[in-house]
C-alpha cells in the first residue's frame, strides 16, 4: 500500500533530519572549543611568564657583572692608595670616600641580587606548574577531538545507511505520492507531511476526524487530508 511506504517515507526522512542535526549539534557539546580555548590561555600565559622570567635572569646577570666591577675598582683603588704613590691627603681622603660609596653600593646590589633569585626561583616553579598544566590540557583536548571525531564518523555512516534505505523505499513509491509529500513537507513544519489516524483523531494537530470524512479512509486508493492541518492521513493496521 502506497501511504504506507509513504509513512515509511516519512519516518526515514525523520531520522535522517535528526542525525543532521545531531551531526550540526556534537561539536558544539563536545566542548572541544572551550578546551582548545583554555589551551591557547595556558599558551599565553607560559609565553608571558617565560619572557619575564628571562628578563629577570638578565637583570640577575647585569647586577652580578655590576658586583664584579665594583670589586674590580675597589682592588685598584686599594692598592693605588697603598701602594705609596698617592702621598696627598685631599686626594686619599677623595679615594677613602669613593671606597665607602662603592661598598654602600654593593651591599645595595647583592640585596638586590638576593630578591631577584628568590623571584627567579619562584617563576621557575610557577612556570613548572603551568607547563603541566599545559600537558594535561593537551591530553584532554586530544581525548575530547578523538572522540568528537569518531562519534562524527559513527553519525555520517548511519546517514549514509539511512539515506541509501531512503532511496531504496522511494523507487518503490509512485511519483504523484512522492510529490505530494514534497509538496506537504514544504509547508508543514519538522517536516511531517503525513499524520497517523490514531482512535479517530489526526495524530499531527490532536483535532477529531469528522465520520463522514473518516469513511473515505478505508478506500485504499483515496488520499485523505485532515480538515484541520491538511496533513495527509494514514490509517496504519498496528
Ligand atoms: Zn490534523
Amino acid at each position: 500500500m502506497q501511504l504506507k511506504l509513504l509513512w515509511d517515507l516519512q519516518e526515514l526522512d525523520l531520522a535522517i533530519s535528526a542525525v543532521k542535526q545531531q551531526i550540526e549539534e556534537v561539536p558544539a557539546l563536545s566542548g572541544v572549543e572551550e578546551t582548545a580555548e583554555q589551551f591557547e590561555e595556558l599558551q599565553r600565559d607560559i609565553t608571558e611568564k617565560e619572557s619575564r622570567l628571562k628578563n629577570d635572569r638578565k637583570a640577575l646577570k647585569n647586577l652580578e657583572m655590576r658586583t664584579q666591577k665594583i670589586f674590580d675598582d675597589r682592588k685598584e683603588l686599594n692598592e693605588n692608595m697603598y701602594g705609596g704613590k698617592v702621598t696627598s691627603v685631599k686626594e686619599l681622603e677623595q679615594m677613602q670616600r669613593k671606597m665607602d660609596l662603592l661598598a654602600e653600593e654593593k651591599k645595595r646590589i647583592e640585596d638586590d641580587i638576593l630578591i631577584l633569585m628568590e623571584a627567579v626561583e619562584e617563576q621557575e616553579h610557577l612556570l613548572e606548574e603551568k607547563e603541566a598544566e599545559l600537558e594535561k590540557c593537551r591530553q584532554e583536548l586530544q581525548k575530547k577531538e578523538t572522540a568528537l571525531a569518531e562519534n562524527l564518523d559513527r553519525l555520517d555512516r548511519d546517514l549514509s545507511a539511512l539515506e541509501v534505505k531512503r532511496a531504496e523505499l522511494a523507487e518503490k513509491i509512485e511519483t504523484k505520492y512522492i510529490n505530494k509529500y514534497n509538496m506537504l513537507v514544504e509547508k508543514h513544519q519538522g517536516g511531517q507531511a503525513l499524520a497517523r489516524v490514531e482512535e479517530d483523531i489526526c495524530g499531527g494537530c490532536r483535532v477529531f476526524i469528522s465520520s463522514a470524512h473518516r469513511g473515505h479512509l478505508y478506500n485504499p486508493g483515496a488520499m485523505v487530508y485532515c480538515e484541520n492541518c491538511g496533513r495527509l492521513l494514514v490509517k496504519l493496521d498496528n
